[in-house]
């Protein structure tokens, strides 16, 4: 017996899986070469429970407070929580218990808070980080600034509690989404001729996937085409 939430979801997660390949044949690549990660911020834990029947395990959060009860609801080790928004260093020991990956690293002291909490919390195994870039230099929405990339990049990969796995950004909103996407990808092959490993792009959202993918996304996150609207929070 398939709920009606879980018909909805499915056919949502038809189109997006369309979209992401119709994207890679344009772009000469594989769609194994994208994962999606359903971004379920706002959305109940019972909705992760569905993504992960229909065959979806890697889901992203963007607050601590919600993501933390809601990994805990679903208790399932086969779900992967990236962790995509801003994260204060406080919220650093909260975040090593449930996350595989935290995608918006983008200083050296959350650096240093991540190796702190990921020590302590004794995983099993390293921590996958992602440098998130502010592709537009302003610091307020997040992100490492130009110059400040590397420098982000050598930190976490010299941290054995750490993987250094690659970069992720958001396109600035009065940005065209392919001088975003292409942007990032320099910023990318920069990355990855001096740490080999970190090949992972995380760009892409429900309104741009096409252009990331187009400029090399490894990683789109998709909520609002997979999920529906979020009503905003008032
Ligand atoms: C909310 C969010 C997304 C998903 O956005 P949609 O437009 O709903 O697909 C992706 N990345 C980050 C960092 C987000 O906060």
């Amino acid at each position: 017996m398939v709920d009606a939430r879980t018909e909805e979801i499915g056919r949502n997660l038809v189109q997006v899986r369309a979209r992401i390949a119709a994207a890679c044949a344009a772009a000469g690549r594989s769609p194994d070469e994208v994962t999606l990660v359903a971004v379920t911020k706002t959305y109940p834990a019972r909705d992760v429970t569905r993504l992960a029947e229909l065959g979806v395990h890697d889901v992203g959060e963007n607050r601590d407070q919600e993501a933390g009860p809601k990994a805990e609801a679903v208790g399932d080790p086969a779900v992967r929580w990236h962790f995509v928004g801003q994260l204060q260093r406080n919220k650093a020991r909260s975040v090593v218990r449930y996350a595989s990956a935290v995608h918006s690293v983008d200083s050296l002291r959350l650096v240093d808070a991540l190796v702190d909490a990921a020590v302590k919390a004794e995983r099993p195994g390293p921590l996958d980080a992602l440098v998130q870039v502010s592709l537009d230099d302003d610091e307020h929405r997040g992100g490492a600034v130009t110059g400040m990339v590397e420098q982000v990049a050598a930190a976490i990969a010299a941290s054995p509690s750490l993987r250094l796995r690659g970069v992720m950004a958001v396109a600035p909103l009065d940005w065209e989404a392919d001088d975003a996407f292409a942007r990032l990808a320099a910023i990318a092959g920069r990355i990855r001729q001096r740490f080999p490993d970190a090949g992972w792009i995380s760009a892409g959202m429900s309104n741009d996937l096409e252009s990331a993918i187009l400029h090399g996304s490894t990683h789109v996150r998709v909520g609002s085409a997979l999920l529906g609207n979020r009503t905003p929070l008032g």
